[in-house]
């Protein structure tokens, strides 16, 4: 099972939308194995966003992203880290698809709610960089065999 970093951003705090955007996670049978609020600093951000840095939005996203604390989550499934990008959405939340997280509840690029990671090795950073490893749960779920074939979880 893959994991993935998905994090739920200021205005998903502003608007009170955390139950509405952890349930599309639950409820598409992605497992949460990590979960807690932080605030973001400059240091943080400069990293997470690394790849951003030099854009004229930049200090924007940097500003945004500290207006409240956010809701950092890790969740587990079988390719997660794909299926979370999904869920999400693409960036510019007017074009996302409507069904996901960015095309039913935004109309903003930078204001798009959440953080999803996008590759293997972005994730392990991720969870690595928001995590302890006590503050992360192997655990299984009831579930699991509904939510998957027997091959599918070998
Ligand atoms: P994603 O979050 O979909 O992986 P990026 O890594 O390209 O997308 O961008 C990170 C975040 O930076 C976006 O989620 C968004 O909040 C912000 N952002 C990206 N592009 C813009 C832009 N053109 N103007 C303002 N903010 C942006």
């Amino acid at each position: 099972m893959q994991r993935t970093f998905v994090m739920l951003k200021p205005d998903v705090m502003n608007r009170g939308l955390i139950g509405k955007v952890v349930a599309r996670f639950e409820d598409k049978g992605l497992k949460p194995v990590g979960m807690k609020m932080l605030r973001l600093d400059d240091e943080t951000l400069k990293v997470h966003y690394a790849h951003l840095a030099d854009k004229p939005f930049f200090p924007g996203i940097v500003e945004f992203m500290k207006r409240s604390p956010v809701v950092a989550t890790v969740w587990e499934g079988k390719e997660a880290i794909e299926v979370g990008r999904k869920l999400c959405g693409v960036t510019n939340a007017r074009e996302a698809a409507p069904g996901t997280i960015r095309g039913d509840y935004s109309m903003s690029i930078q204001a798009n709610l959440v953080h999803a990671s996008d590759s293997e090795e972005m994730a392990r950073q991720e969870i690595a960089r928001f995590f302890t490893d006590s503050e992360l749960f192997g655990w299984e779920s009831a579930l699991v065999a509904y939510q998957y074939s027997k091959d599918e979880v070998e």
